[in-house]
């Protein structure tokens, strides 16, 4: 089933946001937390600015309402991002193993299924209740209680409105986890899912006082020397296939452990690696593949809209947006390539930036 923007669309089928009787339910679950009640944040695996900065922004609304007893956690490493460090809130982290058994209320942010929470996903069932927060048009429904909105344009924007609801107001902390959220799903106001509302919230977030420049400097434009010679080496191996995609076009590259280990960097700095992949004027879809695992593979996809890339990865055992996906491959870079070349065919729905250029190059003559 395909919704009015392209979007692959799964669990409930639908593109409508929460319910007035959605976002009554998550106010009640938060303020229904007895005094002494256990709170445990959790995000998905291999979290990205708007996991880290919508958990955090929302234990910051939550310590400011009282609540005590407050942990934020993600599976895997418990390592955050260098660029991340500077987070507000990062007190509130712990272990994925320290993480509170059997919480009074879980709260899950920024992931489209209970798969993208790893050993984490037994809270689900022992916590007395399970609130899911996201934006993925995929998500499915895995929890008790669901703000999901396909239309926002990041995590945060739904965290922002039950911070709201529940009567906490904006202060700089949480606002900079907000922010730093915001600005990473819309590609520093670039992506499609800029809209009139994303400036508004933008507005109220800056009104706190936070200041723009050294957040994105931090988080978007900071990065080792070494990072800076890797990346011109994966980058001096992308490959352009004009002819896949039905002729949309595909650029793709991939980055080893052992490259990550000559240069002496963490897998993290690979997750900048897609921006500067998908510049390239003669491709609609990007594909960064990264090792994490002798014969496993994270795949970033991103498309300029010609090819609902989503698609791909649900078809490959991922999820993701009509713009930005991704999945776990198995087996050698190439193989895992070999399979996302099959899908693409199947997944382009027109459009996109390419068509425009062919429409505009008629117009000089
Ligand atoms: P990125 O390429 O930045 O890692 O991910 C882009 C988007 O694809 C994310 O926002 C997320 O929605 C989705 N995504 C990436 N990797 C996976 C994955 O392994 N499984 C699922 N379900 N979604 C993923
Ligand atoms: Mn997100």
């Amino acid at each position: 089933m395909t919704g009015p923007a392209g979007t692959v669309l799964s669990g409930t089928g639908s593109d409508a946001g929460p319910t007035g009787a959605d976002w009554a339910a998550a106010v009640d679950a938060v303020r229904q937390v007895p005094a002494d009640g256990r709170v445990l944040l959790i995000c998905h695996v291999n979290p990205d600015g708007d996991a880290l900065g919508s958990m955090l922004g929302f234990g910051l609304g939550l310590r400011r309402l009282g609540v005590r007893r407050l942990q934020a956690t993600f599976p895997g490493p418990p390592e955050v991002p260098e660029p991340f460090h500077g987070l507000p809130g990062l007190d509130l982290l712990v272990p994925a193993s320290e993480a509170y058994p059997d919480p009074d209320l879980v709260v899950c942010f920024d992931a489209a299924s209970a798969s993208r929470l790893g050993d984490l996903v037994d809270r689900l069932a022992t916590a007395g209740t399970a609130l899911v927060l996201d934006h993925h048009a995929s998500n499915t429904r895995f929890g008790g209680i669901h703000l999901v909105d396909p239309a926002a344009a990041a995590t945060s924007v739904v965290v922002e409105g039950l911070l709201d609801r529940l009567g906490v107001p904006l202060d700089a902390g949480i606002a900079e986890c907000l922010y730093v959220a915001l600005t990473t799903d819309t590609g520093s106001f670039r992506f499609e899912a800029t809209t009139p509302a994303v400036h508004e919230m933008a507005a109220r977030l800056l009104a706190t006082g936070i200041r723009p420049g050294d957040i994105s400097r931090r988080i978007f434009d900071h990065r080792p020397f070494g990072a800076v010679r890797l990346f011109g080496e994966v980058l001096g191996r992308a490959r352009l296939e004009p002819s896949a995609a039905g002729g949309r076009g595909l650029v793709w590259t991939y980055a080893t452990l052992d490259d990550l280990a000559r240069h002496g960097q963490r897998p993290y700095v690979l997750e900048a690696l897609i921006d500067s992949v998908r510049c390239t004027a003669e491709a609609d879809v990007s594909c960064v593949v990264k090792q994490v695992a002798a014969e496993e593979w994270a795949v970033s996809l991103r498309s300029k809209g010609a090819v609902d890339v989503s698609r791909v990865a649900v078809a490959l055992g991922g999820g993701g947006h009509r713009f930005a996906a991704g999945f776990t491959g198995r087996g050698t870079a190439d193989e895992v390539v070999e399979r996302i070349r099959g899908q693409l065919d199947d997944a382009v729905i027109g459009g996109g930036d390419q068509e425009d250029q062919r429409r505009v190059s008629v117009f000089p003559r």
